[in-house]
């Protein structure tokens, strides 16, 4: 058998991956700064669910903590088990709050749930009664209709004085509708209603703004802001330049590239039919990679914004797909490009510093949050810090 040097493994497997991301520790951290300042005398925490968007929750946890976060969200406890390793003496908020049979991890950990419902309050009460005292945070539906205590509930707890002495909430929150629609008049109704809820627990930490809640001004921000997209680059407002810097860079390898005459159609279904010889490359990208393949140049009605599809990048040049997106591959357009551009082994960009990861979504019919978190199934991750 071949004999191969110790770290073949580790410095090979990015530079022949077949979907990498390059995640800037720099970038992300400069966003949370930013954020930071954006959010005026409240203080920033950091939004960090679904491996955070992607990125990796170990290595973005530890760079945001070490950037000074000291308040964290994420959605699951298993996701505040790994963050609490890189985050040690950081407030983690458990989202998705507080099931029975999941006390042990929040206490051992020193997870604070979210309780969003009446059913999780009483778990709570009954959790309280049993182990003493325990942070948590209340959730308050100031009219999302997702999750959240009833507005009137949560202000009547406020003043209850039957309840429990170890009852010690040390956040309450609301979510935002619209906040990415500055002009929306639910944001100011939602604002009212959380400037009641935040009156009855003075002296506990409100929070109200996601990324988007930022941009609204000093009124929506409270004690605490809790950013998400916005610091891994995403646009947190619909219709506004995105100030963020961009974090996240997606490569596919061109597996092959291969010539293609007119009258000759492309991929599944014959989606798109040439009308002229082209050159095409093939790319180890598709939607079990989180690669949307409602992106494809055809035969996807539910899409309007960008009828001919999405885009990739490419020696320079934003290169058009091809045809469908398919599970593993996708085809790229590179005949406008010197015919000896692009090699197989080469990699096309398909989000990053030259495609934003929204100008994906948008050509998928869909947003630039989901793009991010769903692509991270399978590629290779590499980071770069300060240092590089
Ligand atoms: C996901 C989430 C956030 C972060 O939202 P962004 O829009 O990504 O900034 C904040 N608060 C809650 C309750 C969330 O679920």
């Amino acid at each position: 058998m071949t004999d191969f040097p110790d770290d073949y493994e580790e410095e090979d497997r990015f530079a022949s991956a077949g979907l990498r991301l390059t995640v800037d520790l720099a970038a992300l951290t400069d966003n949370w700064r930013d954020m930071a300042r954006r959010s005026g005398k409240a203080r920033t925490a950091a939004v960090v669910k679904a491996d955070a968007y992607s990125t990796g929750m170990e290595d973005a946890g530890e760079a945001l903590y070490l950037a000074g976060a000291r308040h964290f969200f994420v959605a699951t406890v298993d996701e505040g088990v790994t963050l609490r390793l890189y985050a040690p003496d950081a407030r983690i908020f458990v989202l998705s709050g507080i099931w029975p049979g999941t006390e042990r991890r929040f206490f051992e950990n020193d997870l604070v749930p979210v309780i969003s419902s009446e059913e999780q309050l009483a778990f709570w009460m009954a959790v309280l009664a049993e182990y003493g005292d325990y942070p948590c945070a209340l959730h308050v539906d100031t009219g999302f209709n997702r999750l959240g205590l009833d507005m009137n509930e949560a202000i009547a707890l406020a003043d209850d004085v039957s309840r429990p002495a170890s009852f010690a909430p040390v956040l309450v929150m609301s979510h935002l509708a619209c906040g990415d629609d500055p002009n929306s008049a639910m944001n100011r109704q939602q604002l009212e209603s959380f400037r009641k809820v935040s009156a009855a627990y003075e002296g506990i930490d409100s929070s109200l703004s996601a990324s988007a809640g930022i941009f609204l001004g000093s009124d929506y921000h409270f004690d605490l802001t809790r950013p998400g997209i916005a610091l891994y680059g995403g646009e947190a407002v619909n219709g506004m330049a995105n100030p963020m810097r961009s974090v996240v860079t997606a490569e596919a390898r061109v597996i092959q590239v291969r010539d293609a005459k007119a009258g000759q159609a492309v991929g599944y279904g014959r989606a798109l039919e040439l009308t002229r010889d082209s050159r095409l490359a093939i790319v180890s990208a598709g939607y079990a990679d989180g690669y949307p393949r409602s992106q494809s140049s055809g035969g996807v009605p539910l899409r309007h914004v960008a009828p001919q599809g999405g885009h990739g990048f490419i020696a320079g040049r934003r290169v058009p797909i091809a045809g469908r997106v398919t599970m593993d591959l996708t085809i790229f357009d590179i005949t406008d490009l010197p015919e000896n551009a692009v090699s197989a082994g080469d990699y096309v960009e398909l989000f990053g510093k030259n495609i934003a990861v929204d100008d994906v979504a948008r050509a998928a019919g869909t947003i630039g949050y989901e793009v991010l978190t769903s692509m991270g199934l399978r590629h290779e991750r590499r980071y770069l810090s300060e240092d590089d």
